[in-house]
């Protein structure tokens, strides 16, 4: 048992994680079809079970985590042969761009990984053992080959997960009668192809498996049967998690998977996304103009069970920004500039052990505060928008600690009293980030990794910003403000933000 609570698609309700073997959660995630590259709604299907696992490991718990690779598709063949590459070598790149991918985006690499390609004795084993249960059948084609299907009225429990009734979907499906089934509802588990095709050698002749008896077999071969969680998009709950359950439970009776938990969709603004990207807003898109931390900032300002509303802007010198990423970098910004004044000021000499402060107090409870909020919202359903909002209040207590003690510098007695907090802040930020998994770079490494994409999509050459600086600088120390007030605008157009310190000018790209 743990303290986290989850919303159960099969119950349709709240319920607490109770691990069915106490030493280790076992989790299934079911991962793309490897034909393309990743768009936003497989980074959101990735990051629900990485926010489990997160939370898991939190609560003490070693967590088995499993998402599988589709590599065997028609969807694959047809792409392949378009490129003239076997289908092999396509899914095994675009296997490695969303692996990529996933890691920018600090997604937990899953304990396994396993792909269809390398499962199918295992695929064969289940269909032959759902054959003998009759729970599917062995249906001749008209062209010579051999398909295998699953007899959806062999299992009473069909339509269970999307509370859909056997008659209604029947209904729905006559439209598409098809003579080679028994029922218009029975799905393939193995799809006979002419030799010489890709595909594989089985009992029923050659050919491939279909696509959703992989997931039985390969949560089966690495989790077993009734494992603890299973997850994906509210679009496989229907037919594909359904028709999962089906041919788990037919085979080996009793239930499939514990809980089971969907991530919401993607919705983007098709009619302006037409006219610049496409269809679809790929990672690529968003990590070719946002940071990563920004894009996985912005993915989880939404509950995950809630639909994830992608907005487009056409800036007027035609670069097309996504604003809504644009300002969780912004914010994502900000608590790295927190984490690094907190730094600074923890690691500050002048170790007094100092009079305490009545304003320090109260940062000290609102520090506590915040952070038992946030774990309070993600052991309830992972309400990440909350916890969220907690993040920023700890980088915004953060920014004010420093900001007392920037104006204390002369008093070391009171400095000395700053320090355990700032530690106590920098501690409670690793946390909560690490719960989001935010916050994990080091500010330098962020800074120089956003300030070189800031630039890049700004066509700036950074030489040429430090010229302007210079020049700027040369026109100070001359006293001719005229012209440092010129340069300051000239590069503010450019985005480039400019501050006077104590050190010399500081700058900064806008986001
Ligand atoms: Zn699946």
């Amino acid at each position: 048992m743990t303290r986290l609570r989850l919303y159960d698609t099969l119950s349709r309700s709240i319920l607490p994680l109770v691990p069915a073997h106490p030493e280790e959660f076992r989790l299934y995630c079911c991962g793309p079809t490897v034909y393309d590259v990743p768009h936003v709604g497989h980074v959101r299907s990735a990051l629900l079970p990485d926010l489990l696992v997160r939370r898991l490991r939190a609560h003490g718990l070693t967590v088995k985590y499993v998402r599988n690779l589709t590599d065997v598709d028609d969807k694959i063949l047809a792409r392949a042969k378009q490129r003239g590459e076997t289908p092999p070598e396509l899914s095994s790149k675009m296997a490695q761009v969303y692996q990529d991918t996933l890691r920018q985006l600090n997604l937990l690499t899953p304990e396994v990984e396993p792909k269809v390609s390398e499962h199918i004795p295992q695929v064969i084993a289940l269909i032959e053992r759902l054959l003998a249960e009759e729970a599917a059948y062995v249906q001749p084609m008209p062209g010579g080959t051999t398909d295998v299907y699953f007899a959806v009225r062999s299992f009473a429990g069909y339509g269970k997960l999307s509370r859909r009734r056997l008659d209604e979907l029947r209904a729905g499906a006559r439209v598409e009668k098809d003579d080679t089934k028994r029922d218009p509802l029975d799905f393939a588990l193995w799809k006979g192809a002419p030799e010489g095709e890709w595909g594989w050698q089985s009992p029923w002749g050659w050919g491939r498996p279909g696509w959703h008896i992989e997931c039985s077999a390969m949560s089966h071969a690495h989790l077993g049967h009734g494992f603890d969680l299973h997850t994906g998009g509210m679009d496989l709950i229907f037919p594909h998690h359904e028709n999962e359950i089906a041919q788990s439970e037919g085979a080996f009776g009793g239930t499939f998977v514990q809980r089971w938990a969907h991530n919401g969709f993607v919705n983007v603004d098709a009619e302006k996304m037409s006219k610049s990207l496409g269809n679809f807003v790929t990672a690529a898109d968003v990590l070719a103009r946002n940071d990563a931390e920004g894009f996985r900032w912005f993915l989880l300002t939404v509950h995950y069970r809630g639909p994830l509303q992608f907005d487009t802007e056409t800036l007027p010198d035609g670069r097309v920004i996504f604003p809504g990423v644009c300002e969780a970098e912004r914010r994502t910004d900000y608590l790295y500039a927190a984490l690094e004044r907190l730094t600074a000021l923890a690691e500050s000499a002048g170790d007094a052990p100092g009079r305490t402060a009545p304003e320090l107090a109260a940062l000290e409870d609102q520090r506590a505060q915040a952070e038992r909020a946030a774990e309070a919202a993600l052991d309830d359903d992972l309400n990440t928008p909350v916890a969220l909002a907690a993040l920023g209040e700890l980088a915004r207590l953060g920014n004010e600690l420093c900001d007392w003690a920037d104006k204390r510098r002369r008093q070391p007695e009171l400095l000395g009293a700053a320090r355990p907090l700032a530690q106590a802040l920098l501690g409670s930020l690793t946390r909560v980030g690490g719960w989001l998994g935010l916050g994990h770079t080091p500010a330098p490494t962020y800074r120089a990794r956003t300030r070189a994409r800031r630039l890049a999509v700004r066509q700036l050459a950074e030489a040429d910003v430090e010229a302007r600086l210079a020049a700027r600088a040369q026109a100070r120390a001359a006293k001719d403000f005229q012209r440092s007030d010129a340069l300051r605008d000239e590069l503010a157009a450019l985005g480039v933000v400019v501050k006077d310190t104590p050190e010399g000018q500081r700058w900064a790209l806008e986001v």
